[in-house]
């Protein structure tokens, strides 16, 4: 089977038996959208509001935000995969929880395990929180972290904001695109090493 092929039943099979609570209220599941062959997996919080109504990630105002800055690297989301830590809108948009974020775990691990990309960004400090445990988002964003997470092996992990966060606060937006603008550069070099 192809890794296309393997990550869409991987997708069906994890929503069958996701125990997360939140799928009782999402109106449809957001599994993630992109590349199975991916050199960078990209990971957010949680589906907002257009994205539990069309069941695909990052479709809002920070999706856009976030197109802008790949176009600016030369990637298009065909290049990329693009996931987040929680497959299913918390109520109100509210944080997820810890026991959410568990509860979706394995499916976002084995995702990352088949996909096998070269460089893992985190979108926020949630999804950061995730994999690289104890960072201040205001301190790690534009940093890379070299870390060994059970299951996931020894990977790269490169902070960044999260695109919401940034869209109306004008240095934030700022310091987001030039942290962004270092991706390619770290991709190579990650590349090389592996
Ligand atoms: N914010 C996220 O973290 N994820 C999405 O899919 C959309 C907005």
């Amino acid at each position: 089977m192809n890794k296309k092929r393997s990550l869409e039943k991987l997708n069906q099979s994890m929503h069958a038996m996701c125990a997360c609570p939140l799928k009782e209220t999402a109106i449809n599941v957001v599994p993630g959208k992109g590349s199975a062959d991916a050199d960078i997996v990209f990971i957010g919080e949680a589906p907002g509001k257009k994205e539990d109504k069309e069941g695909e990630p990052f479709i809002g105002a920070a999706g856009k935000f976030l197109d802008e800055m790949l176009a600016s690297v030369k990637l298009s989301r065909d290049d990329i995969y693009i996931t987040n830590i929680v497959k299913y809108r918390p109520p109100d948009n509210r944080d997820p929880r810890p026991e959410e974020v568990e509860d979706c775990w394995m499916w976002l691990s084995e995702q990352i395990a088949l996909i096998d990309p070269v460089l893992i960004v985190p979108l926020g400090r949630h999804a950061l929180e995730r994999f690289v445990p104890g960072q201040k988002i205001s301190e790690a964003h534009g940093k890379s972290f070299r870390r060994e997470v059970p299951g996931l092996g020894s990977r790269e992990y490169f902070a960044l904001y999260h695109p919401a966060a940034a869209l109306y606060n004008g240095s934030l937006r700022e310091t987001l695109i030039t942290d962004f603008s270092k991706v390619p550069k770290l991709l190579e070099e990650v590349k090389k090493e592996r």
